[in-house]
């Protein structure tokens, strides 16, 4: 295992400081790999299926079925590990992890143990106090158990074992996360990362991306590690952050009342907000680990692993960082138009067209997120395509249409799938900069506001955006803000300021 090699950071947050202890937390992430089918047979993968419709007679476990690995799972698994900066093995080997549970119709699971996939990984994670690095103990795949429902009939538990099989990896880091929000970010920039792999959808509400979150605590300053708890069942980030705060507390009152934390695992309610112990933790022999007799040793060769690792897209670091370098943009633009790949994709092709990244920053930080939010829409699905939104922003840079006026437009664009100049000529927007018309507007609002250019004369100066407003409204918006400025300067002022009427 490589040294540790976190930088000492400030205290992140009150949770993780008060009477002088320190939390430490690691966190184990399932994520299900995207492949159509099951990792040991060909069921389908896909979620919302008919219950138990999506099983055959290797994921029951019936007896003589045979196991046989489905590579695409495999190169899924490869991928991250890469990405992950892991040592990926040439050989690893299946294990079972025996447990009795309803939903594991074998009565054991298929996971790795001892010769996990890959290991010693590193990630560096970036927050407001500046980067740090977690390292990551190993990455091994398994398959996934089947699922209990409670809410089906009064009384009983149904369980669907569409689920039983599917592939997944367990990502697991060193406890190397300090407080809630550090493992909150961690995990949020781990989920980005898989997304831009394409490794998985990582939705969190279908349960492709779990979280078991491991805490202790400990006196700031020691370096051992004090007992931890296991906490489960958060299905969403502020629900990590929620329960760690929750479970932190806890110990922190345990130790303040002269107890000792115990070794267990808990469960997150989420609608309580609070913590129940579930068990007391099992440790692995309980799991009585052996080597799965059905499955050779997964073998891959190192040509195919570094095969794999020149196919790696850029990662979002390294794409926000070049956002920063290249394209010059504020390191918030960066981190903001790379939350996902389809959003870089997005912005970029748009910084492209238009030749002004800060420019396309702007829009596509604005009006464009603004959309996605409203819509609740990922960049894929924006009905406008950037492409056309680079014709509305040249409109709105020639000054043919105003800012405002080309937001409008392109509501309109997203309704209507019309082009902006189409928009723009249809709804008679282009904006004004004719001076005799604009001086016609300029005239007519101080002729009926006397009583308001009589107070702006005594010394009354915030009457400039009430008359700008008014000329406004009669141009329907479209009049050029700057030029009726500076003519509303010109009318109203005895010595109007250069700089203004510029
Ligand atoms: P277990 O055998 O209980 O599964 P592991 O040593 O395998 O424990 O670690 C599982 C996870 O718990 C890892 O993510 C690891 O970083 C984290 N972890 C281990 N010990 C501690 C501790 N004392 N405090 C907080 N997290 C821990
Ligand atoms: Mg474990």
């Amino acid at each position: 295992m490589s040294d540790a090699s976190r930088r000492e950071r400030a205290p992140a947050s009150a949770s993780s400081d008060a009477g002088g202890m320190e939390a430490v937390i690691g966190l184990e992430i399932h994520v299900q790999l995207q492949t159509e089918r099951k990792l040991f047979c060909p069921d389908s993968t896909r979620f919302g299926d008919a219950p138990n419709s999506n099983v055959c007679p290797v994921c029951l476990g019936l007896p003589g079925a045979l196991p046989t690995v489905n590579g695409e799972a495999v190169e899924l698994a490869v991928r991250a590990a890469l990405a992950f900066g892991c040592t990926v093995h040439e050989t690893s080997v299946f294990a079972r992890k025996n447990y009795f549970y309803p939903d594991l119709p074998k009565g054991y699971q298929i996971s790795q143990f001892e010769r996990p996939l890959a290991t010693d990984g590193r990630f560096t994670v970036q927050s407001e106090e500046g980067e740090h690095e977690v390292r990551i103990r190993r990455i091994h795949m398994e398959e996934d158990a089947g699922k209990s429902l409670h809410d089906r009939f009064p009384r009983a538990t149904a369980v669907d074992l569409n689920r039983a099989g599917t592939p997944l990896i367990e990502l697991v880091s060193e406890p190397d996360l300090r407080s809630p929000e550090e493992a909150r970010g961690y995990l949020q920039q781990v989920k980005r990362v898989i997304e831009y792999l394409d490794v998985s959808d990582c939705n969190m509400e279908e349960g492709s991306l779990r979280v078991d979150a491991n805490v202790s605590i400990r006196p700031r300053g020691v370096t051992t590690l004090g007992t931890k708890t296991e906490v489960k069942n958060m299905n969403s980030f502020s629900g990590v952050e929620k329960a760690l705060t929750a479970e932190i507390r806890r110990q922190k009152e345990v130790v303040a009342q002269g107890g000792e934390v115990e070794h267990m695992t808990l469960l997150w309610d989420e609608v309580k907000g609070e913590v129940r112990p579930m068990r007391t933790k099992e440790e692995s022999h309980d799991y009585r680990y052996f080597p799965e007799p059905d499955l050779p040793p997964l073998v891959i060769s190192s040509d195919r692993i570094e095969a794999l690792r020149l196919e790696l897209p850029e990662l979002p670091a390294d794409r926000s960082r070049r956002f920063r370098v290249e394209l010059d943009l504020p390191e918030y633009d960066a981190e903001v138009l790379t939350a996902s790949r389809a959003l870089a994709d997005y912005f970029e092709a748009v910084a492209k067209a238009t030749g002004n990244a800060k420019r396309a920053s702007n829009w596509v930080m604005g009006p464009i997120l603004a959309m996605m939010k409203e819509g609740n829409l990922g960049a894929e699905e924006l009905p406008v395509r950037p492409e056309v939104l680079v014709e509305l922003i040249e409109l709105v840079e020639e000054g043919a249409v105003s800012q405002n006026v080309g937001k409008n437009v392109l509501r309109t664009m997203a309704e209507t799938g019309d082009s902006a100049r189409e928009i723009v000529q249809r709804e008679g927007l282009t904006q004004v900069r004719d001076p005799e018309q604009l001086e016609g507007w300029v005239d007519e609002v101080l002729e009926s506001h006397p009583e308001e250019v009589a107070r702006f004369g005594e010394g009354e100066k915030r009457l400039r955006g009430f008359f700008m407003g008014e000329v406004m409204k009669r141009s329907k918006g479209k009049a050029d803000p700057g030029e009726v400025a500076r003519l509303l300067a010109l009318k109203l002022e005895v010595s109007p300021d250069p700089r203004r009427s510029s």
